[in-house]
């Protein structure tokens, strides 16, 4: 097996998407197949030396980032082990890029729904962090598509959990190879979520698996489910008139009077009660997420905010039925080939001039990926108006996933003492978060910078029963240490 030591070979290992800088590691193991996989894991539990996993990187709550011991990264195991066209099925070792298994089911006019924007990522970084995509409104996270693990637990036992064949039982018992574990007693919201072990009554062990975040042990095979390849589609940017009211009355209230936010929640309300309408994506942009694409898109109209929406192509005339009456000063419809890739290009742009920017400035985001059940949404959105209003030094940006009522809202602190602000404040939203029944972490999971939030969610009690169910399955303790909660609770 291959073993590298040389700390300039190891360095990019150390990164991923988020900020975090502390990253260190003696060695980096490189294994061909499974059976390394299984001689590494037993050296680093036998010496309890830490291990954690590597995917492609692109996480970004420094879930691949190992605070000391060992890495080990699944890039090797990189093949497409079967795409099985009638059972809508594929088999795949755990380094395959979601990128080239997207292409290749192209071929075979197949569809693989929940892959995440960023398509560098491997298909097993998405199933451990449950990683959602753009069509996720429609077609939900990874979880939903997650037929069958492959994992090697940190004692070498090779386990093999497949959907819809091992169970929690009465008592939140679940057997897992030789081993038997207690579910937790918190029950996971019934959300778009990626916070912490998703637990609920009754539930299918391979869920226990799926967002787990490399510490319950290494996945070498996942299976997924397909569709059928999806047919044309249109992409529509509705970009919503600066009419009516503020949002926001005073002691940050919800306005009763019309708003344009008003309108909007009308139309999103809509737009989710008519399945005709066929909408897949449904994404949010604010007044300053447009400013970062100015530059590159110069025509957008002056405006409130944007609605993005993919459908489709037979539903166009049912969506521009449903514009009139709306406050809508202007709609880009991308139809052709063109068109569809200019508007792609839009909703991609934004991150990456946000990112650029902010880099010139030095200035790093904070972003909070937080969303709460759909009655709760409004209230959700005049909260991060009125913070807003009354943090007006802060640079913020609004921008996100409408459709599941979870928008990332990001900080840009200049200095210290604004980063001391933002963080009180990104507490005080966690809070009224949770008070709502929401998650902490819809998408991005928990990793090594979220664990206060999770306790604030699940309470000492269920971070500590998480801790159990992990030194069941990682006896030694020395898989993702610090992914999800403390080391320090082992
Ligand atoms: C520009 C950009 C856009 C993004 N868009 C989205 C989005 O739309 N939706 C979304 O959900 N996320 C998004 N992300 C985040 C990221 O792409 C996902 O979290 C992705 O699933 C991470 O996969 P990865 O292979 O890069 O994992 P890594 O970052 O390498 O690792 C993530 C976690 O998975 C664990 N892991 C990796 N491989 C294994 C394995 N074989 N066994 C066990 N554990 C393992 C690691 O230990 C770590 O805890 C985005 C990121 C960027 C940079």
């Amino acid at each position: 097996m291959i073993i590298k030591q040389n700390q300039d070979e190891i360095q990019s290992y150390l990164e991923d998407a988020s900020n975090f800088r502390s990253g260190r590691a003696e060695a980096l193991y490189v294994p061909e197949d499974e059976a390394e996989i299984v001689q590494a894991v037993v050296e680093c539990s036998r010496e309890k030396i830490p291990l954690t996993i590597n995917g492609g990187g692109t996480g970004t709550v420094a879930g691949r980032i190992p605070v000391g011991g060992r890495i080990l990264t699944v890039e090797k195991l990189d093949r497409i082990l079967s795409i099985e066209s009638e059972r809508k099925q594929a088999s795949l070792q755990a380094g395959v890029l979601v990128d080239n298994f997207l292409k290749l089911l192209k071929k075979d006019s197949l569809f693989y729904p929940p892959f995440p924007t960023e398509r560098t990522a491997f298909i097993s970084g998405n199933a451990s962090t449950n990683a959602s995509g753009e069509y996720s409104y429609y077609f939900g996270p990874t979880r939903r598509y997650v037929e069958r693990l492959k994992v090697v637990l940190s004692d070498g036992e090779i386990v093999e959990i497949r959907r819809g064949e091992t169970f929690a039982d009465r008592d939140g018992f679940c057997k897992i190879g030789s081993k038997k574990v207690k579910i937790p007693s918190y029950a996971t919201p019934d959300i778009k979520c990626s916070a912490g072990y998703f637990c609920r009554p009754g539930m299918d062990a391979i869920d226990l698996f799926i967002g787990s975040e490399g510490t319950l042990g290494i996945f070498t095979e996942v299976d997924v489910s397909l569709i059928p390849a999806l047919p044309n589609r249109v992409i529509m940017v509705f970009f919503f008139e600066n009419v009516g009211a503020r949002f926001i009355a005073p002691a940050g209230r919800i306005n009763p009077t019309p708003t344009s936010e008003g309108r909007l929640f009308e139309f999103l309300s809509a737009v989710k009660n008519d399945k005709a309408l066929s909408a897949l994506t449904l994404e949010y942009f604010d007044s300053h997420s447009l400013d970062f694409l100015r530059p590159d898109f110069p025509n957008i109209p002056e405006c409130r905010f944007a609605l993005y929406v993919e459908a489709l192509e037979s539903s166009l005339e049912k969506w521009l039925d449903l514009l009139e009456g709306y406050p809508i000063v202007d709609t880009w419809v991308g139809q052709d080939a063109k068109s569809y890739q200019t508007l792609i290009d839009f909703r991609h742009r934004l991150p990456e001039n946000i990112n650029a920017y902010f880099k010139k400035i030095g200035s790093q985001k904070v972003s909070l990926d937080f969303a709460v059940p759909e009655d709760r949404f409004p209230e959700l959105y005049a909260y991060y108006q009125n913070v807003r209003e009354t943090n007006t030094d802060v640079e913020t940006i609004l921008f996100g996933h409408i459709g599941e009522n979870h928008l990332h809202f990001n900080y840009f602190p200049k200095d210290q003492q604004e980063k001391e602000r933002v963080s009180r404040l990104y507490e005080e939203a966690a809070r009224k978060v949770i008070s709502m029944g929401g998650t902490i972490a819809a998408e991005h999971g928990i990793g090594k910078l979220k664990h206060k939030y999770l306790e604030m969610m699940y309470g000492k009690e269920g971070i500590l029963q998480m801790a159990a169910v992990k030194k069941i399955l990682d006896p030694a303790c020395i898989l993702g240490l610090d992914n999800i909660f403390p080391r320090t609770l082992l």
